[in-house]
């Protein structure tokens, strides 16, 4: 097909699509659209408006003479002579034309403006969609670098409290209430106590585990445990550096929250190895 036909022909999808071309006109329109790549993508954009088109207006009978004028408005020439063109009288047709035009491009301009609104409306609910997606990740990501810090901070000063000069190591052995419990308690005075116990019992409802350094004067708390499923523990802990020097450690059942001084059980009891 020349480019002389696409150019005479292509004024006419927008008829085609209306369904507003004669037969003849249809069926040379329809050759020309086999080998019009350029026709046949215009034809292909203005289906789903046509759809739309033909679901919200009734179908109205175009007049006779629409075509033509239609043509010459939109290409700016005179009406080709390969479309026959009857001669009513312009005066009572045109303003048939004119209104029925207008309605067509209000209705095109509704149809376009409403497609457009859904697939605007549809890309910003799946953006939302993604920056919620995105915002919880870098939550995510937050929390575990501050895990991930934390559990560095811990290994280094437990690292740092087991390579203290003055290391001092206490067992803790179970008693009566637990006797398969065992506990070693790494302390420097400098850097604080490591903790570490095995094979305790599970905690009653509303008790905790308290450990206590035992001085001179009196048991000091030294925090709260509560052990893992399988019954271990293993606890880094601040110590104040005027702690008096430890004649005993040891763990007892209390209510939770803790006591300031022991009330319950003794489940854990050790000495110190020496030079404390
Ligand atoms: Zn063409």
């Amino acid at each position: 097909m020349t480019s002389t036909a696409h150019d005479e022909l292509r004024d006419l999808s927008g008829l085609y699509v209306l369904g507003a071309l004669t037969a003849d006109e249809r069926a040379t329109f329809e050759e020309h659209l086999r080998s019009c790549a350029e026709c046949k993508a215009e034809i292909v954009s203005l289906g789903p408006v046509v759809g739309a088109l033909a679901l919200a207006v009734p179908r109205l009978e175009a007049p006779a003479d629409l075509r033509p004028r239609l043509l010459s408005q939109v290409s700016g020439r005179a009406p080709s002579a390969t479309i026959p063109v009857e001669r009513p009288d312009p005066a009572v047709r045109w303003a048939d034309v004119a209104g029925w035009l207008a309605a067509a491009a209000a209705i095109f301009v509704a149809v376009v403006l409403a497609g457009y609104s859904v697939r605007l409306r549809d890309r910003v609910t799946r953006l939302e969609g993604q920056l919620t997606e995105m915002t919880l990740q870098a939550v995510m990501a937050d929390r575990q670098v501050t895990e991930i810090r934390r559990t560095a901070a811990e290994a280094r000063s437990t690292l740092g409290i087991l390579a203290a000069p003055d290391l001092a190591r206490v067992e803790l052995a179970g008693q009566k209430v637990a006797p398969r419990a065992r506990a070693r308690a790494f302390w420097s005075r400098a850097r604080g106590l490591v903790f570490t116990a095995t094979d305790l019992p599970p905690l009653p409802a509303g008790k905790v585990y308290q450990l206590w350094v035992v001085t001179r004067q009196a048991p000091i708390s030294a925090g709260l445990l509560t052990p893992d499923t399988a019954g271990q523990i293993t606890a880094v802990i601040e110590t104040p550096p005027d702690l008096p020097s430890p004649i005993a450690m040891a763990v007892t059942l209390e209510p939770a929250g803790g006591v300031p001084a022991p009330t319950g059980d003794k489940y854990l009891v050790g000495v110190p190895a020496a030079g404390l």
